[in-house]
């Protein structure tokens, strides 16, 4: 199937690796020119440079912390007209509500509610002119049933949620649609940092605690980041125009209903 990307500027924030970087490389495959954001700059470039390599695409790299508004002026700089907008930022902290501060609650807010918000104000407008725009906002299985010690990120993204559930109807009319992806547990730096016992990765603790959860997985693993990429190039997709404010979960299964 031809996605129709060919040609068109996507902006992927947070996307020097994982599932922000397995977004920028499916929408790189299907010819979209990418613009791909980080903080470490050498890793940005790093991984900039392994995505042209592999994909043969147009690709441009603009550091910076997306969660503040010098970040965001440095990815418009390079990308100041995205047809397509993946909103991604690192996760809040996990621990216990009694014991965050207003500073982290108010940091929680930033990264993971008001700076996607911030993004789409400085899109949506453009997209609805030009009638093409797509947005992709990565959220997390979180939204859908809370996770214990997550209350920052719990919180953080259900109230995105609720900002895009009206805003995407607003804007549908333009041919600009707005969709949340909300991933469960994905095979990435974030996900191995999680399951290590101390601050930085153990592969071993980290492979141990993938099986523990898989085996509560109706697919009995975890999902493989380029699946999650794929996705999101679907609904950057030419064909996704009629889908409008809705929540794709991917988690294998594990969150248990009927509908
Ligand atoms: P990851 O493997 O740690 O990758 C995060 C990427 O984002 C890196 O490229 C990082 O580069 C960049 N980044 C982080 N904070 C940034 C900022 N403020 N500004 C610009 N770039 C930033 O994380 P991931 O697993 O892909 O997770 C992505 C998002 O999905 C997170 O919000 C996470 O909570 C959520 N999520 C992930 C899973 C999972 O299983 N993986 C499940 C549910 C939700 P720099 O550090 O250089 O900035």
């Amino acid at each position: 199937m031809d996605l129709g990307l060919n040609g068109r500027r996507a902006l992927v924030c947070a996307a020097s690796a994982g599932l922000g970087y397995a977004c920028a490389e499916a929408l790189a495959r299907e010819g979209a020119a990418v613009t791909i954001t980080g903080r470490d700059a050498a890793a940005l470039e790093r991984a900039a440079a392994r995505l042209r390599a592999e994909t043969g695409a147009e690709i441009a790299a603009a550091a910076g912390d997306i969660t503040t508004e010098a970040g965001r002026a440095a990815a418009f700089a390079v990308c100041p007209a995205p047809d397509i907008l993946i909103n991604n930022a690192g996760g809040p902290p996990a621990g216990d509500f009694r014991e965050f501060t207003e500073a982290q609650w108010q940091a929680a807010l930033n990264a993971n509610m008001l700076t996607p918000i911030a993004m789409m104000r400085a899109v949506v407008d453009g997209m609805a002119a030009r009638r093409f725009g797509r947005i992709v906002n990565i959220t997390s299985a979180a939204v859908k049933a809370p996770m214990p010690g997550l209350a920052l990120s719990n919180t953080a993204r259900t109230g995105l949620t609720g900002f895009v559930a009206g805003l995407s109807r607003e804007v549908a009319w333009a041919n600009v649609v707005i969709n949340n992806m909300l991933p469960g547990p994905f095979d990435t730096g974030r996900l191995r940092r999680n399951l290590s016992p101390g601050g930085a990765i153990d592969n071993a603790a980290a492979e141990r605690g993938m099986a523990a959860w898989a085996a509560r997985i109706p697919a009995r693993r975890v999902g493989n980041p380029a699946e999650f990429g794929a996705v999101c190039a679907f609904l950057c997709s030419a064909h996704a125009g009629f889908i409008v404010g809705q929540n794709i979960l991917l988690d294998g299964g594990e969150f248990n209903s009927t509908i």
